[in-house]
């Protein structure tokens, strides 16, 4: 996503603003897409960014541009390039309430009350209603928002609009995230809004696709081990061969959870330090 630049404010379309957080990076792309839904007098403000000043000016640009102002404030997850911006928000526009699902131990970094929301919770503002879809994987607390106006889909960082979702050590989990994708295809959502990048048009071949590079990776790690056990950086080396070797920390990284994850469903089995890895 370097170098892809996107609109400071956009209209997605009647229901659906988005202003960017001022927030670009490697991880985060062009930033992060915080979004004003509705189209009353008042209306749901969806993520928040970092919490960088500049982001402030074009909240307010995008808010003068549909006379409006923000009811609440509901969050996809608790990574900090989505609910950094909540304090400078509720210092600027006074006590907002700020809706997620609780990850306590993430939640406590910031001077943030939360209202706690869980899957199937519903939202409501004129002219829209979101009802939250559990989806872990890239984040345990990671909710999506289906719009049920439009039958679109705010789908955070567990899709986006340029690349894939990184599945962080530690706290990521493929299986559950691939779990998620599927539930979010069966909802057949119509667009989807992604929390960085680009609009998506075609929100069921976006997730299909997402799926489909998971589960190719997948299939070459078998391969490989079919021919006999390997290290993690043998495996990277060959299947991220074309790739610059820069993106192989990353690559390594991700490759981990596809390990760990055949490792759970009994596939492949690790051993030794740096572990050499086989079929089960
Ligand atoms: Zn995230």
């Amino acid at each position: 996503m370097i170098g892809l630049e996107l609109p400071d404010v956009a209209h997605w379309s009647d229901r659906v603003v988005v202003a960017l957080g001022q927030n670009p990076s490697t991880f985060t792309g062009p930033g992060t897409n915080t979004y004003l839904v509705g189209t009353g007098a008042r209306r749901i403000l969806l993520d928040t960014g970092s919490g960088e000043p500049a982001y402030l000016p074009v909240l307010e640009q995008a808010l003068g541009e549909r006379g409006c102002e923000i009811q609440e404030i509901v969050l996809t997850h608790g990574h900090p390039d989505h609910i950094g911006g909540v304090p400078a928000l509720r210092e600027r526009f006074g006590d907002l309430r700020v809706s997620k699902l609780p990850w306590p131990e993430v939640d406590a970094h910031y001077d943030v009350p939360i209202e706690p929301i869980d899957h199937g919770a519903v939202v409501r503002t004129e002219g829209a209603t979101l009802r939250a879809v559990h989806t872990p994987g890239h984040a345990p607390d990671h909710l999506c928002f289906l719009l049920e106006e439009e039958r679109s889909l705010f789908s955070g960082d567990n899709v986006l609009g340029v690349g894939t979702t990184v599945i962080p050590p530690g706290t990521g989990d493929l299986g559950q995230y691939l779990d998620s994708l599927e539930r979010l295809l069966e909802e057949r959502p119509s667009r989807i809004y992604p929390a960085h990048g680009p609009l998506i048009e075609d929100g069921p071949g976006k997730l299909r696709e997402y799926l489909d590079h998971r589960l190719e990776r997948e299939r070459q790690v078998l391969a490989i081990l079919e021919r006999g056990a390997a290290s993690l950086d043998a495996i990277v080396a060959e299947i991220y061969a074309a790739y610059p070797k820069r993106l192989r920390a990353a690559a390594a990284q991700q490759m981990t959870q596809h390990l760990r994850k055949l490792e759970a469903e009994g596939r492949v089995a690790g051993s030794g330090d740096p572990a050499s890895w086989s079929l089960a």
